[in-house]
């Protein structure tokens, strides 16, 4: 019997519905059984069913654990952001690196995991106007969820060998960047073996321009990681085709669920056309067998997607001539052959 996962599925609208397709043709091609158990997410059924809908969502992804949702309609409500609150999602862990075969105005490969923190810093707080010509706003940072972006952030450099970096304007920000700093090295005091370095954030953005190869893991609070994301991906080039996990922990700070999405939209102005490229949500499904203790297949589902755009196989937004089918069926048969050619004999 192969293992089985069960995971949750958050059905979307516009091309959620090809990319879930793309994504079970994949699941076909892995040597575990993934059970899907999906959700449906889609704007009329958010709009028929409301707040039940996201009941259902919620008991579904803390009953599986682990999640992978399709791009949704923003309408009424941002199904990201009520999902977000309601799992308590407080840390966002984005790779970004070239991707090959993708466009990029910077000649320089990179390879990041960014892990910020999702609440707090200025974002929590919208500020109030002070007389006529003046306003203010209130700067939170909370020790929890540094706490758990931290653990995190470690582990990952545990697991995969490589350094982290903490970055934030701790010289000037000495309270809350003090106290981000402050937890960020308590936590790496238990994890000797991962170097940890501590720069001033917008330090870092030079020089993650200057020397990329310097970086691997970077955690940082809730808008340096807006803001790093954004330049590292224009960087790389591949703003649409990136992916995230969005992280809750429990009380001990190991993950308690962890939801995958792609950082792209629905597209609607190429819906039900065969022309949606499934590597977001690829990359999205290789973090999630990753997180699941399938580190290798995790690997080899991202390294076989990324081989295929290398050697030219590609949709059309990347320049190419395959369709969402195609490019499926390509990363499965790959999947398949370099599965059977590593396989005991
Ligand atoms: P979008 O990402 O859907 O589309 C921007 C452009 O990129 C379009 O030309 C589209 O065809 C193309 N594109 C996007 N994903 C693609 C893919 N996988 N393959 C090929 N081409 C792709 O952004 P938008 O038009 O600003 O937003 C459309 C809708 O998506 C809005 O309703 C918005 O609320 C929603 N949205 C949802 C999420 C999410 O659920 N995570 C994120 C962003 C936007």
């Amino acid at each position: 019997m192969p293992p089985t996962y069960p995971l949750t599925e958050l059905m979307g609208d516009g091309i959620g519905a090809e990319l879930s397709r793309a994504i079970h043709t994949l699941a076909e091609a892995l040597p575990v059984r993934l059970e899907f158990r999906p959700v449906d997410l889609t704007l009329a059924n958010r709009r028929a069913r409301g707040k039940a809908v996201y009941d259902e969502a919620v008991e579904a992804v803390t009953s599986t654990t682990v999640a992978l949702k399709y791009p949704t309609v923003t309408a009424e409500e941002s199904p990201n952001a009520v999902l977000r609150r309601r799992l308590d999602l407080s840390v966002i862990h984005r790779p970004v690196y070239t991707i090959p075969g993708v466009p990029t105005n910077f000649r320089r490969d990179l390879d990041f995991d960014i892990i910020r923190i999702a609440t707090g810093g200025t974002y929590d707080d919208p500020g109030r106007a002070i007389g006529e010509d003046a306003a203010v706003s209130l700067r939170i940072v909370e020790g929890r969820p540094v706490r758990q972006a931290a653990r995190y952030a470690f582990d990952l450099a545990r697991k995969t060998g490589k350094r982290v970096t903490s970055a934030s304007k701790y010289t000037i920000q000495k309270a809350t960047d003090g106290l981000f700093e402050a937890i960020s090295k308590s936590v790496a005091g238990d994890y000797p073996e991962v170097p940890h370095n501590v720069e001033l954030f917008d330090a870092l953005l030079g020089k993650v321009i200057m020397t990329p190869e310097k970086f691997q893991i970077i955690l940082v609070l809730n808008e340096y990681g807006d803001f790093l994301s954004d330049m590292a991906c224009g960087l790389a080039g591949s703003l649409g085709i990136g992916a995230s996990a969005n992280l809750a922990f429990d009380p001990s700070s190991a993950v308690r669920v962890a939801l995958y999405d792609a950082a792209h939209g629905t597209a609607p102005d190429i819906q039900g056309k065969n022309l949606a490229n499934p590597t977001a949500i690829f990359l999205a499904l290789s973090m999630l067998l990753i997180q699941l203790g399938e580190i290798h297949l995790g690997q080899m589902v991202k390294t076989v997607t990324l081989d295929l755009l290398r050697e030219g196989i590609r949709t059309g937004d990347l320049g190419g001539t395959e369709s969402t089918d195609s490019f499926t069926s390509a990363v499965a048969a790959e999947m398949t052959r370099r599965l059977s050619a590593t396989a005991p004999a």
